[in-house]
């Protein structure tokens, strides 16, 4: 008998804070510069440097918990978290411990643990791999990064497959773009994620081992380093084992799960607090602006969109979880000319174009405001199509003209001669033709088989290259074939 079990999976993020300077020194952000040109003492970890806290970095943090729905602390402090790497020159990160910023919240349906701020550490540059030690290989250290402010997010376990948690990235990722928080990058490492992992019997309320994903670098090894970690799982437990706790690393390349260490406890990193910084107090003021500061979220955007504007549920979720379409929309729904009272209708059929043709025709994370297509183009293509002037396969293909080289949708129209055949005499004749040009399915349809109408509307749509209107061209056929 084979046992079915449960994925359990919980996520640490680490967001890198677009503040204009270092979490505890006066050095600025580093974009690209030439290696260790953005340090100082503090960040270099001198003898005798001494800390400050960036007042920016809590203000996003505090951002952060009102967006998670968190519990603000009055007052929380910084502990030394203590190991030794290359890339760490104190010999500790500082980071939160017991007292962070922001304790539970929520967003969507997952529970947050905490939300803390840390310094990132400094980038480590492998070079030369000869594979035998050899002079020139070498690992060298680029100290631009170290000491940038970071938000960590640890969620509760509330997560029960691989596509649900790249789905709830995806909506954290959204909702901390849109507070400005951060660059959210997962390529260039300004948002990381961890991945907890365990699996349990199914029905079962206990925890399993769980194992630790580190750092995954797009949604889409996310989740397949997770759907291998629950496989490899499964497979030890159906053969009599046991997980064994620790931290893991996922190859996208060859798919490959290896160790990296045994999961290391807390008390390994000796914290003690921080003695060269004072807690952090959180005034009335600080929060008061950090509230001040707060856009419209997503959750509140999508029941906005469909409770304002009439949207459907699901184009209300898209245009709301990716604000770039969201933003798009909006700016487009404030060029039309009119607001006639179809003005729900018409924000719907617009949000179809934007949601489904338009982003069908860009790269996948790529913005519409990027595009060559303007807001006020698709606002005048969608109310073109509404109106019936051009056919909804015309507009398709003025469309890929606007995605290639933008312009005017009226002035393409008429350039290619889209413009839609009228239910006039012009069509009428087209059809007539047709019917004549495909006996055998007039016959059908006659016989009462509606559905034979295929080849007739086929021909008309050939002819007239697209312009005519779908359901003109249906009703005249029932009309001619009575
Ligand atoms: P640790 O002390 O090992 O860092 P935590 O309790 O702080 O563990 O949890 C770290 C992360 O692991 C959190 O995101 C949490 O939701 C997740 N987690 C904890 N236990 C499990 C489990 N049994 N299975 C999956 N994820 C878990
Ligand atoms: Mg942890
Ligand atoms: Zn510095």
């Amino acid at each position: 008998m084979t046992t079915t079990y449960e994925p359990v999976i919980g996520l640490e993020i680490h967001v890198q804070l677009l503040t204009r300077t270092k979490m505890f020194c006066g050095c600025e952000l580093s974009f690209g510069e030439p290696p260790n040109t953005r340090t100082c003492p503090v960040c270099l970890g001198l003898p005798g440097a001494l800390p400050v806290a960036n007042a920016q970095a809590i203000h996003f943090g505090l951002m952060i918990g009102l967006a998670l729905d968190s519990e603000l602390a009055p007052r929380s402090i910084f502990h030394r978290k203590n190991y030794f790497y290359p890339d760490l020159p104190k010999g500790y990160q500082i980071s939160q411990y017991d007292e962070p910023l922001c304790r539970g919240g929520r967003l969507a349906d997952v529970r947050i643990h905490r939300v803390h701020l840390e310094e990132d550490a400094a980038k480590l540059v492998h070079v030369g791999a000869s594979g035998r030690i050899h002079a020139s290989d070498a690992s060298i250290v680029d100290f631009n990064r170290g000491g940038t402010p970071l938000a960590e997010i640890v969620t509760e376990p509330d997560l029960h497959s691989p596509e649900q948690a790249g789905q709830w990235l995806r909506l954290l990722r959204a909702t901390l773009r849109h507070l400005g928080v951060s660059d959210v990058n997962m390529d260039e490492g300004s948002l990381r994620c961890d991945a907890n992992v365990s699996v349990r019997p199914e029905g079962s309320r206990e925890l399993g081992t769980k194992t630790e994903l580190k750092n995954m670098n797009s949604f889409r090894f996310l989740e397949r380093g997770i759907r291998a970690e629950i496989a490899r799982q499964e497979g030890i437990l159906n053969e009599g084992g046991r997980v064994v706790q620790e931290t893991l690393h996922f190859d996208p390349g060859s798919g490959e799960i290896t160790s990296l260490r045994s999961k290391e406890q807390a008390h390994d990193y000796r914290y003690f607090p921080e003695p060269d910084l004072a807690p952090v107090a959180v005034s009335e003021t600080m929060l008061a602006a950090a509230r001040q500061a707060m856009p419209e979220l997503p959750s509140a955007r999508a029941v906005r969109l469909q409770d304002s504007l009439g949207l459907s549920a699901e184009s209300a979720h898209l245009l709301a979880f990716r604000p770039e379409l969201g933003d798009y929309f909006e700016q487009a729904l404030q060029s039309s000319p009119d607001s006639t009272p179809s003005a729900g209708a018409q924000a719907q059929a617009l949000a179809n174009w934007v949601t489904g043709e338009l982003a069908k025709r860009l790269a996948p994370e790529e913005s519409p405001a990027d595009s060559k297509v303007s807001p006020e183009a698709i606002t005048v293509l969608s109310q073109m199509a509404a109106e019936k002037q051009i056919s909804v396969g015309a507009a398709r293909q003025v469309l890929d003209r606007l995605v290639a080289e933008g312009g005017d949708p009226r002035t393409l129209v008429e350039q290619e001669g889209l413009a839609a055949l009228d239910g006039g005499d012009e069509l009428r004749q087209i059809v007539r033709a047709a019917i004549a040009a495909n006996a055998d399915a007039a016959q059908r349809v006659r016989a009462g088989n509606p559905k034979a109408t295929g080849p007739i509307v086929g021909y008309v749509m050939r002819e007239t290259k697209g312009r005519a209107d779908g359901a003109e061209v249906t009703r005249l056929i029932a009309e001619l074939l009575g």
